[in-house]
């Protein structure tokens, strides 16, 4: 019966798939012309993906009555360059699936529901300043020639805070491991001096949003801040699509 259902199922999916000409650009199932992007379960799965409330300090899912003034209990004793972070959702499915397709292709078609889902979070984002620039995280110029494009970058220029600019005076200047094979001790020491500022660019005095795909540690988001603010920055505020739960 199993099998009867299986294939049953797979004939209808055919079948809508060649009515509907669209499919789900997380899932690949066929979908119907009212929905653009993607099927009603991912977008359902997506909304639960969204984060109401996160701690403003490591970026960490949490209830607003979990909040302290010095972060949540989870990262009292972590020491951040970054004054606060905001991010849209957390890194579990589908909006996982959503970024690595981003990333791997179809980019251009993704930008737009991506821009949807972040729109909300920069605007409750409230950062306490007004932002000067919106700095991406840089990938080493080997990636980025490898994949075509910095996905940062997309989502950095995808955003529209008043009065800021785009800006990729930060660069990667050390060929790095990808952080997501790599322990949480072995990530701080991976990505340590990996980043510098462009020669006579300087950041003084400057508020920057700082960018990027997804947050697992933060150590990553925590060395781009210090760089930044070695050359000066006076705040730095990270952006983030996805944070893990750590
Ligand atoms: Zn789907
Ligand atoms: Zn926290």
């Amino acid at each position: 019966m199993k099998g009867f259902s299986q294939t049953a199922g797979k004939l209808l999916k055919g079948l809508a798939g060649l009515v509907c000409h669209k499919y789900c650009r997380i899932c690949d199932c066929p979908i119907c012309q009212d929905d653009e992007y993607f099927c009603s379960d991912c977008w359902q799965g997506l909304n639960s993906c969204i984060v109401d409330s996160h701690c403003a300090r490591c970026g960490k899912e949490i209830s607003a009555y979990a909040k302290l003034p010095t972060g949540c209990p989870d990262c009292q004793e972590q020491t951040f360059h970054f004054d606060s972070i905001a991010c849209t959702g957390v890194y579990q499915e589908p909006l996982r699936s959503l970024i690595i397709n981003f990333k791997l292709a179809d980019k251009t078609n993704l930008l737009k529901p991506i821009a949807d889902l972040t729109r909300g979070t920069i605007e409750r984002a409230n950062f306490a300043e007004p932002i000067d620039f919106v700095v991406p995280v840089p990938l080493h110029w080997r990636r980025r020639f490898k994949r075509g494009f910095n996905q940062s970058a997309l989502i950095a220029k995808s955003f529209s805070l008043p009065a800021a600019k785009f800006n990729t005076d930060l660069v990667r200047i050390r060929y790095t491991t990808q952080q997501a094979r790599l322990t949480d001790a072995e990530r701080h020491k991976n990505i340590k001096d990996a980043f510098a500022v462009r020669r006579y660019h300087n950041f003084s005095g400057k508020n920057v949003c700082l960018v990027d795909d997804v947050k697992t540690t933060g150590a990553t988001l925590n060395e781009c801040a210090r760089v930044l603010k070695d050359a000066g920055a006076n705040k730095v505020f990270a952006f983030v699509l996805a944070a893990a739960r750590h």
